[in-house]
């Protein structure tokens, strides 16, 4: 019966057909399984090559429900991709690793994984098992790395000397749509990690670093602040607008007498019983404001609203309030002014106070909006960004760039080594691969000149993405590397007419660097070794 069958597309374009009720369970077996889900990968890996580098093409993600993105941000796209096969899947995953670790080469990662891929696909044709690819991939994914930290150099990195610091964190804004404000963000982005870095244990509290971000003004008016912001105004338009030696209590229970719990409504039949239940909620406030007082505090952050009673109280008692601060601002404020968060009146204390030198409201940019800053926190470490501009797209995708920004200075504090970028790291390595495999006997030298191939992934896509002839510049560069014995040259994407990325000062942390080889080595041996998914039910597969 031809109506159980319908004609469907693989990736390829290949028809086929699918016919229905075959059973509960459909099998891609072997060999065959293994190349289908390559391909099914590679779709994914080409689309963001093409963003790689100062000379990447942003992309423009649309959702389902109208919002737009423009990011070339690697992660990024990934994670909006509607991506449904399994396999395909794993990419995102691929990149997501590297942005929680990393927070760089987020695209990178996905370029070297889908060649690898491509290079195993090749091996597989020509009849090597994958499983012996897998194992010959994990060998050379070692010889590359012991290269990496061969290669390495140490860069001084201290609060005196910022200047390797800022030259990195420029290289990583250099191709983010926040080059307009170039230099403010390069500085925003190492002060913030310094200001909360322990150099000595080389450690950088993450957490402390929060980017906010507002629709309004331009680039040019973020603002970097020694202290946490809020997107909020005082509860009442008379209280103070600059308060100094602040003690402020955190409150997560709502300003408001408690609800009955039996029931659902009150009912009230009288006007007495209106009045007595207005004079209960008179009462409570009362309870509740002097509660507050007696613990010296003068402003309360309250996560929740209260009503103009509560709030005509408060004003009367010289009690600065800010309502409905969200629960993220709430845990930031405690951590910077050393608060306990308060989630019922009865525990307030003078001890559970935090404490600033300085409240006060901020204009920010040309438009008038204002922001509450909360200064000189009696834990100075916490630091907020807080990016403008024209609409959202901008926004987000600023606050994306400086987080990257962010992630390489870290990267940096926590450990000092840089490899060369524009692809230098990368050709260093692939020759010290495929030297290796020039002294192999056996099958697993064709793995490693593989592996080589796809090393020289990440040159090509920056040559292509930045209208270079990409064969000519890689050979180029691959002889020039050999016969100056000089690992830092790569591809000049800006043209700068040298190709020495110290000069350049393209560089990019070890630890990002290793860990892209190592996840992307990792990703595809285990695509080579997955020969059988079993999709239950009758979804198409
Ligand atoms: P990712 O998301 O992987 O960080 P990017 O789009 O930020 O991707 O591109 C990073 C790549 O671009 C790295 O390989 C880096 O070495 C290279 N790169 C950055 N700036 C330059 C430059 N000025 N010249 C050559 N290569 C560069």
């Amino acid at each position: 019966d031809m109506s159980n069958a319908i004609v469907a597309q693989d990736e390829m374009g290949r028809p086929f057909i699918i016919v229905r009720d075959q059973g509960k369970k459909k099998r891609a077996h072997g060999i065959e399984a293994v190349k289908s889900h390559i391909l099914a990968a590679r779709t994914v890996s080409d689309i963001v090559k093409t963003s790689l580098g100062p000379r990447g093409l942003d992309k423009i993600l649309i959702s389902p429900d109208g919002d737009i993105t423009i990011t070339n941000d690697g992660a990024t796209i990934m994670s909006q991709m509607e991506i449904e096969h399994q396999i395909a899947r794993l990419l995102v995953e691929l990149s997501r690793s590297q942005d929680d670790e990393i927070g760089d080469g987020t695209t990178g990662v996905v370029v070297l994984a889908g060649a690898l891929l491509d290079q195993a696909y090749e091996l597989i044709e020509k009849g090597i098992h994958p499983i012996r690819i897998a194992n010959g991939f994990d060998q050379a994914s070692k010889v590359a790395v012991e290269r990496l930290e061969q290669i390495a150099d140490t860069v001084p990195v201290s609060d005196v000397d910022k200047s390797t610091l800022i030259k990195a964190a420029k290289t990583s804004l250099g191709s983010k749509i926040v080059s307009k404000a170039h230099d403010l963000f390069t500085n925003i982005a190492v002060d913030a990690v310094l200001a909360v870095a322990d150099l000595d244990r080389k450690d950088v509290d993450f957490e402390l670093i929060k980017v906010d971000g507002k629709v309004g003004g331009s680039l040019e008016d973020t603002k970097f602040v020694r202290g946490v912001v809020l997107d909020k105004d005082m509860s009442h338009p008379q209280m103070p607008r600059d308060i100094t030696d602040v003690k402020i209590a955190i409150l997560t229970c709502p300003f408001e007498p408690p609800k009955p719990k039996t029931k659902h409504k009150l009912d009230i039949s009288s006007v007495d019983e209106f009045r007595k239940l207005q004079a209960y909620e008179q009462k409570t406030f009362e309870d509740m404001v002097a509660k507050v007082k007696a613990t010296g505090a003068n402003l309360v952050i309250c996560q929740w609203g209260f009503d103009d009673e509560a709030n005509h109280l408060l004003l009367q008692n010289g009690i600065a309030a800010v309502r409905w601060v969200g629960g993220p601002e709430i845990e930031l404020l405690a951590i910077a002014t050393g608060a306990r968060i308060v989630p019922r009146f009865e525990d307030l204390s003078a001890a559970k106070l935090g404490h600033a030198g300085r409240v006060r409201e901020l204009e920010f940019g040309t438009t008038r909006d204002r922001m509450l800053v909360v200064e000189e926190c009696a834990n100075p470490r916490a630091v907020t960004v807080f990016v403008r501009g024209s609409n959202k797209m901008i926004v987000d995708e600023a606050k994306r760039a400086l987080h990257d920004a962010i992630c390489v200075v870290r990267n940096l504090v926590r450990d000092n080594r840089v490899v060369y970028g524009g692809g230098a790291a990368e050709i260093a390595c692939a020759i010290a691969v495929a030297e290796k495999a020039d002294h192999m006997t056996g099958i697993d030298q064709y793995a490693f000149r593989a592996f080589a191939n796809a090393l020289e992934a990440i040159p090509t896509a920056l040559a292509d993405n930045s209208g270079l002839s990409s064969i000519e510049s890689l050979a180029s560069v691959k002889s020039r590397q050999v016969k100056e014995g000089n690992s830092r040259l790569g591809i000049d994407c800006l043209n700068t007419g040298n190709n020495d990325m110290r000069e350049n000062f393209v560089v990019d942390p070890l630890i990002g660097k290793r860990q892209q080889l190592l996840l992307a080595t990792q990703l595809t041996r285990m695509i080579l070794k997955i020969n059988d998914v079993i999709v239950t039910g009758t979804d198409d597969y």
